[in-house]
């Protein structure tokens, strides 16, 4: 197994919208498996495969069941904790409600913000072997999966705040890479 660079944004591929997944043999079956190592590496509970640079409509998901440790939002344990899933070439079927989550994204380092989703989704969705599988999502599963979701399709976190959130997040993102541009002179 291997563990892939995660691509901060900005980067060309976080707006690109990724293509189907046609072949389920072993290198996209090793490449699953990576993208899990990755995401569990970096400490996310979601991956899309175009955050780490592959622009193919695959995602990964794993939200351990953890009381309060992601948010204190979570209430009780649902049957969609401590499940490892693989979303390829998903698609949302059906939306309810709305919900409004402190988000976070592996792509923006210490950004956590509101956004506002869907409370419910259903997704039909194929697994890794290429099998049909479908979901309903609620809570911090229906959010996540529309964040990576969006992803895939080349959307980032920030689209869905407002105007004057993304620019002040953008803004934080720059002072970022001004410090850490800063630290590498020092060296
Ligand atoms: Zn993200």
């Amino acid at each position: 197994m291997t563990t892939l660079k995660v691509i901060e944004w900005p980067a060309k591929v976080l707006e690109t919208k990724s293509t189907d997944v046609t072949e389920f043999n072993a290198e996209f079956q090793q490449f699953v498996q990576d993208m899990h190592e990755t995401m569990d590496h970096a400490g996310g509970i979601g991956l899309a495969a175009n955050q780490v640079g592959v622009a193919k409509r695959v995602l990964t998901i794993y939200i351990p069941w953890s009381g309060s440790r992601y948010s204190e939002q979570e209430e009780k344990k649902e049957h969609w904790h401590d499940v490892r899933y693989t979303f390829v070439n998903p698609v949302i079927t059906k939306r309810e409600g709305r919900i409004r989550w402190q988000e976070g994204c592996l792509s923006f380092p210490e950004i956590y913000e509101f956004v506002d989703r869907a409370a419910e989704v259903w997704v039909t969705a194929q697994n890794e072997k290429g099998e049909t599988f479908d979901v309903h999502a609620t809570g911090l599963f229906a959010v996540c999966l529309q964040h990576e979701i969006d992803h895939i399709d080349g959307i980032v976190f920030i689209n869905r705040m407002s105007r004057l959130k993304s620019s002040l997040v953008k803004k934080k993102v720059a002072k970022r890479h001004r410090v850490l541009a800063g630290a590498e002179d020092v060296e």
